[in-house]
């Protein structure tokens, strides 16, 4: 497709924003529509109303909204302006809404930064579109398996992705296979990033989504293992393996609710990081977020800085103050990001409430057979859980694979509406921690949002 002519542009951003009003008017959010009304003006709109921006795109099954509003945090913390839309639309008629809306009348840029949260199957459309000066692939896992047909589909996916834009700079994740086989037989610059060692996640090697050897086919063996199929991986056949990361987590000093204090090596100099949002699988958002930076030639130590302020993204463990009481939701949908979650809450070694939700929604994937390869038994036999909470369209279910994990009744309550369980989330006297998946997030986070004055991410 060729660039719009002038008219087209001006049709189509005009189109765009007045429906985005219009629908915000209205009492709507409104993401993708305008995108969708713009791009019948002008399909490939998002070429003009992007054009001479610098753009990260983000990308990857797990991490990707956190991953992405530590980069935007970063790019303002050096004093940029810089755009992100924090709503999460992630396909490319979203995408196409955000920018356009970005733009001035005439169709151009109103800021020179751009972060770009971006499904894994429309990174094909949207890439070409917005010559990014770098694609970030977080990690692949398991996740949505009706929508996207398993994890070596969506590495293909992102691979038509990647071959479009060969002078775009690829941050990936050394620890992780599949997303590291991206960088054979591309002329991209690669930035990798990773963690050195181990860093005392429970859990055991889960090969599931490793995969086999991109070169050969062979097995891997590990040398050290930090979650998942996630290490120090090499292939016992040919030698191909994880690559030395440029931005390294050395090790980990603090792990705890407020944040963790980390060190990192970057083009081998030590330098100790704090991180504000907390969690071991944070600390690889902070890295690729990081490396991302390095892409765009941004001040590192700036940006080092910049993560100790950064907040979490919508649901991902963002924190709310409940009469006093810490509130934290972390946003899960697959047995990886779960399983995290759960190591997360057992390594504070506090004593808390958990409140689980499950959904099974067109936002969810209908599938919830994922639960069954979710380790549940980790969070129940942790000593520290004194109640769990169980709420969502789903609940029967999830109660039944509690049960199958351990959990005593008495220790289980099922709660049929937000509001009830809101009045007694209220009334607990430990820390709560809610795992929703997504759309019982969104019901979850406007009930909370209500009671404690949160805004609504749109506005
Ligand atoms: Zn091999």
């Amino acid at each position: 497709m060729s660039k719009p002519n002038k008219i087209r542009v001006i049709l189509s951003t005009a189109a765009c924003k007045l429906t985005r009003s219009a629908l915000r008017k209205s009492g709507r959010g409104g993401t993708a529509i305008p995108g969708k009304v713009a791009m019948k003006f002008a399909g490939n709109i998002l070429e003009a109303t992007s054009e001479g921006m610098e753009i990260v795109v983000v990308t990857g099954t797990n991490g990707k909204s956190t991953t992405c509003g530590m980069i935007d945090h970063a790019v303002r913390s050096c004093g940029h302006d810089c755009l992100y839309d924090r709503s999460g639309a992630n396909l490319l008629s979203g995408i196409t809404a955000n920018l356009t809306c970005n733009a001035g009348w005439t169709g151009k840029p109103k800021t020179h930064y751009a972060v770009i949260e971006c499904d894994e199957a429309a990174l094909k459309q949207v890439v070409p579109l917005v010559h990014p000066k770098a694609v970030v692939v977080t990690n692949l896992f398991s996740d949505q398996v009706d929508r996207l047909g398993g994890v070596e589909n969506t590495l293909e996916e992102i691979r038509k992705g990647v071959k479009l834009v060969p002078d775009t700079t690829l941050v990936l994740n050394a620890d992780e296979p599949r997303s590291a086989s991206l960088s054979l037989n591309v002329p991209n610059r690669v930035i990798f990033y990773g963690m050195n060692k181990e860093v005392g996640v429970r859990g055991d090697i889960d090969l599931k989504d490793a995969g086999v050897c991109p070169v050969c086919g062979g097995a891997w063996t590990y040398s050290y293992h930090t979650y998942a199929h996630l290490g120090g991986y090499r292939c016992e056949k040919c030698g191909w393996g994880r690559k030395d990361p440029d931005v390294a987590i050395s090790s980990i000093e603090k792990v705890g609710p407020d944040g963790s204090e980390v060190n990192m090596q970057i083009h081998g100099k030590n330098r100790s990081v704090r991180i504000a949002i907390p969690a071991v699988y944070n600390i690889s958002n902070a890295a690729a977020a990081t490396a991302a930076c390095m892409a765009l030639g941004l001040s590192i130590p700036k940006v080092l800085d910049s993560l100790s302020s950064a907040k979490a993204a919508f649901g991902r463990l963002e924190t709310f103050d409940l009469n006093g009481q810490r509130l934290q939701m972390i946003l899960v949908k697959n047995p990886a990001g779960c399983n995290q979650a759960f190591s997360y809450l057992t390594g504070l070694k506090e004593d808390y409430t958990a409140v689980l939700c499950l959904n099974n929604r067109t936002g969810d994937g209908h599938d919830i057979s994922w639960i069954n390869d979710t380790d549940y038994e980790m969070l129940v036999s942790d000593p520290h859980l004194k109640k769990i909470y169980v709420a969502g369209e789903c609940r029967s279910q999830l109660a039944d694979r509690l049960k199958k994990a351990g959990l005593p009744a008495s220790a289980m309550q099922l709660v049929d509406d937000y509001g009830s369980l809101l009045q007694k989330l209220m009334r607990e006297k430990n820390p709560v921690y809610a795992l929703p998946n997504y759309t019982a997030m969104m019901e979850l986070r406007k009930v909370l949002a209500e009671a404690t004055g949160r805004k609504d991410f749109w506005e």
